[in-house]
This record gives C-alpha cells, sequence and structure tokens, in this order.
C-alpha cells in the first residue's frame, strides 16, 4: 500500500515553504506545529526587520503561513506533534499527539523542518552576565524591542548612549562543543547596528568581533553601508567579561589589531548568540529514527549535493533543522526537499499502481497530483493545486 500524502514537521519560515511547494504540486500535505501559531521563530521571538533589507518579519510571515492555509491541498495542525513512526518509504504511519490526543497520519514521505533555538547565553559563557546583569542582552531581545521602536535599557527605561554587540557568543567555541559559525548573526548585528543608530541617533555603537562573516551581497548591503553611512564602530577583538560600574556596565578584552588591552564603558551589551539545534529537532529525530550529527542537527547525509537526504529514506530535512542557515538558505532547501517528497510519493503509487512511469523514478510525470488525497481536506481538485497539474498536462 503506498501513499500519496506529504507530511511537514515544524511551520516557521522552512516549513511553510515545503509544505506551499507540495500543495502546489499538488500533493496533499499535513503541517503538523507544535505552537499555536505558524511562522516559527521569526514569530515566536518577535523578530522585527528581516536582514538584510529589514523587511518587517510578521507580514512576511503571515504571507508565508497564508499561501498554507489557503491552499485545499493543506491540513495544517496546530499544537501537534509526532510521538512514533512505523513502516517504510512510501507507506509510514506517523503517530502524532495533539488537541484531542493521539491520532495516525499515513504518509508517503515526511520533510522535517523543525528549526533551531538561540544559544542560551547562561550556559559555559557566564563571563557576560547575561543572568545577572539587566541591562546585558541578546540579538533576539535587540530584535523584540526594534519591533516596537523602543530600544531602552532594561534597567531603567532610558535611551542607551553607548552600546555594544559582542560577536560570536555560543557559536565557533571549541570549549563548548559548537566550533560551527552559526552563519547570519554577523549580518543580523549590523543590521540591528544600522536600525539602532537610525532610532538613537545620538548612540554610539560598537561591534566586536573576530572576524566578520558576511554572506554574499551583504557584505555590501549591511556591512559597508553600516560603517559608511551610519557610522557603527567596528572593533577587531576578544570580550572577556562584561562587569557592573556605577549604573552601567564596563566590557573588558583585547583589541587585537592594536594588541593592546581595552576596556570601555557601555550602557548596554548585546550578546550576538548562535543556533543551535531546537529540541524538536533532537526529539523528532529521535522519534522518526533519523541519524543527527554530533551537534545535534539532523544529519544531510548526502551533502553536499543533495544536502536535503536524512540517514532514513522517504525523509527529508530542510531550514535550520539542518544546521545555521538565514532564510534564503532555508526556503530553498525547504523547496529542494519539498520537490524530493513529492517525486517519493508519486514514485512509490505508481509503482505500486503498475510500475514507474517514464521520466525515472520519484519524477512527478502529467497528471501526478489527480488523485484523490489522504489526509487532505477540500475539494483538491480547485485552486493552485488544479491550475498546476493543467499546466502539466499541457506540456
Ligand atoms: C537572532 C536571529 C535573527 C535572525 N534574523 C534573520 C534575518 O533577519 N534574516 C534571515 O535571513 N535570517 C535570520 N535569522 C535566521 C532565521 O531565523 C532562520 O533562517 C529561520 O527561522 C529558519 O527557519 P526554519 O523554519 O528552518 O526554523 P524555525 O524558524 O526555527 O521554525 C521551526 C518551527 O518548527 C516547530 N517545531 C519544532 N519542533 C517541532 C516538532 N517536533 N513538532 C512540531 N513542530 C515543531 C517550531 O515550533 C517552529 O515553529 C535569524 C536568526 C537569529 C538567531
Ligand atoms: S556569523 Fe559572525 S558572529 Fe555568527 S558565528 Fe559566524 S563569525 Fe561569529
Amino acid at each position: 500500500m503506498a501513499f500519496d500524502t506529504v507530511v511537514v514537521i515544524g511551520g516557521g519560515p522552512g516549513g511553510l515553504r515545503a509544505a506551499r511547494g507540495i500543495a502546489e504540486l499538488g500533493s496533499p500535505v499535513v503541517l503538523l506545529e507544535q505552537d499555536e501559531r505558524l511562522g516559527g521563530t521569526p514569530i515566536r521571538e518577535n523578530y522585527a526587520g528581516l536582514t538584510p533589507h529589514a523587511t518587517p518579519a510578521e507580514p512576511l510571515m503571515n504571507e508565508m503561513a497564508e499561501a498554507v492555509t489557503s491552499n485545499p491541498n493543506a491540513d495544517v495542525r496546530l499544537g501537534t506533534r509526532p510521538t512514533a513512526l512505523s513502516g517504510e518509504p512510501g507507506a509510514f504511519t506517523l503517530t502524532v499527539a495533539g488537541p484531542d490526543g493521539e491520532s495516525q497520519v499515513e504518509c508517503g514521505a515526511i520533510v522535517v523542518a523543525t528549526g533551531f533555538q538561540h544559544f542560551d547565553p547562561g550556559r559555559e559563557t557566564q563571563m557576560y552576565g547575561y543572568y545577572e546583569f539587566d541591562d546585558v542582552i541578546a540579538l533576539q531581545d535587540l530584535e523584540a524591542m526594534l519591533k516596537v521602536h523602543e530600544v531602552v535599557r532594561p534597567s531603567n527605561g532610558e535611551p542607551p548612549k553607548q552600546i555594544c554587540f559582542v560577536q560570536c557568543v555560543g557559536s565557533r567555541d571549541r570549549h563548548i562543543g559548537n566550533e560551527y559559525c552559526s552563519k547570519v548573526c554577523c549580518g543580523v548585528a549590523s543590521k540591528e547596528a544600522i536600525e539602532v543608530r537610525q532610532m538613537l541617533p545620538d548612540c554610539k555603537v560598537f561591534i566586536f568581533y573576530i572576524d566578520m562573516r558576511m554572506y554574499g551581497y551583504w557584505e555590501n548591503e549591511i556591512y559597508w553601508t553600516a560603517q559608511e553611512k551610519h557610522h557603527v564602530q567596528y572593533v577587531k577583538g576578544v570580550i572577556t567579561e562584561v562587569l557592573p560600574k556605577g549604573d552601567g556596565l564596563i566590557v573588558r578584552g583585547e583589541d587585537t589589531t592594536m594588541g593592546r588591552p581595552m576596556e570601555l564603558p557601555m550602557d548596554m551589551v548585546v550578546l550576538s548568540v548562535g543556533m543551535e539545534p531546537s529540541a524538536g529537532t533532537r526529539d523528532a529525530a529521535r522519534v522518526l529514527g533519523i541519524r543527527p550529527n554530533r551537534f545535534g542537527f539532523v544529519d544531510a547525509v548526502k551533502a553536499p549535493l543533495d544536502p536535503v537526504a536524512t540517514s532514513k529514506e522517504g525523509i527529508y530535512a530542510c531550514g535550520a533543522a539542518l544546521g545555521p542557515a538565514d532564510l534564503e538558505d532555508t526556503v530553498s532547501s525547504a523547496a529542494n526537499a519539498a520537490m524530493h517528497a513529492v517525486g517519493v510519493v508519486r514514485g512509490q503509487s505508481r509503482a505500486g499502481a503498475g510500475g514507474r512511469q517514464p521520466g525515472g523514478p520519484g519524477v512527478p510525470g502529467p497528471g501526478a497530483g489527480r488523485r484523490p488525497a489522504r489526509g487532505a481536506r477540500g475539494d483538491r481538485r480547485g485552486g493552485r493545486a488544479q491550475v498546476a497539474a493543467d499546466a502539466g498536462d499541457r506540456r
């Protein structure tokens, strides 16, 4: 027996892009999201403007969610997560726990889009005083302030006059086992620095870095703009501790360009925390029986040329479940995973119905996606899915 439904686990940008792709290709998709709202970390953590163009995050995430919820091929289940898996590629039975208790979803393929969580700056890096000093915050805390257009010192509600970012907190650190670069924090810190300078023109902004790692076009769009247009001051150096002084803070470390110790007063310190696998990613890997890599992200066993395959056939992963990723990486890998998953359910269904179609295993052929769907809602012959299938017929 082969099942034509694909299950996507996680309703962040990755899961939404994957679910949309699957639905638009005409296959039924069940999207599981453990929270009560779609949109993933950008929504849960109140991101303000997205790097590089500072486009407001919330409307963009709402748009992504709407593209899925409005598609009749998609069945979105909030407050729901997987608890057990049996079967084989093409014919999995996934047990899920939701608001109405446990139920089973029969599916041919699965996409894991369970994302990341921010590094906890209290874990083994207490020298920055995140939990001790109110005015030591993390990137996502500043995002939340920027979102409501109110950047103030948590200790007294006053706008800061001097703030700094400390890069690579929880990343590129062998002592804590996170040797990897989190990819996005140099860009995000620089974007936030620009926004602070725009909002508080009298506030001096410093970024202390080991080396700045800007992504492709972010170099011009963010890094040079921050320095040349907004006068953000980049200092190559290592911050070793943050201490209280009077009603402010002191950052201590070494200016590695000048080769000398430095000590500067600050009103606020922003820790550029990195990305770690979410608890949901670890949990999904355990439930599905797919191999995690040594950092706990899903192991991309066929990278680099097939970066979404996991250790189990028929199960794909995308976005930050695979490791640090920005939104472009996330939606690209999500579309890739969607294509593979649809290939599996169509290939398996046809094989079960008397052999694979011309075009090779897993390649959707004319008329694919028109079979009545299992596990999805509504009239699947209507809407965008049918337009896609009809376009396929004409080719
Ligand atoms: C501080 C910070 C700022 C950032 N700002 C930007 C930016 O400006 N521009 C940019 O391009 N990128 C930015 N990023 C990166 C961006 O947030 C990620 O690329 C993106 O969120 C990854 O999307 P995702 O869907 O893979 O994961 P997530 O956004 O983490 O979504 C995962 C979803 O899966 C759900 N989930 C998890 N486990 C389960 C489970 N077991 N069952 C059901 N549901 C589950 C979660 O609840 C969540 O909704 C930033 C990252 C950080 C750390
Ligand atoms: S992106 Fe920048 S701050 Fe983040 S880990 Fe890499 S080098 Fe460090």
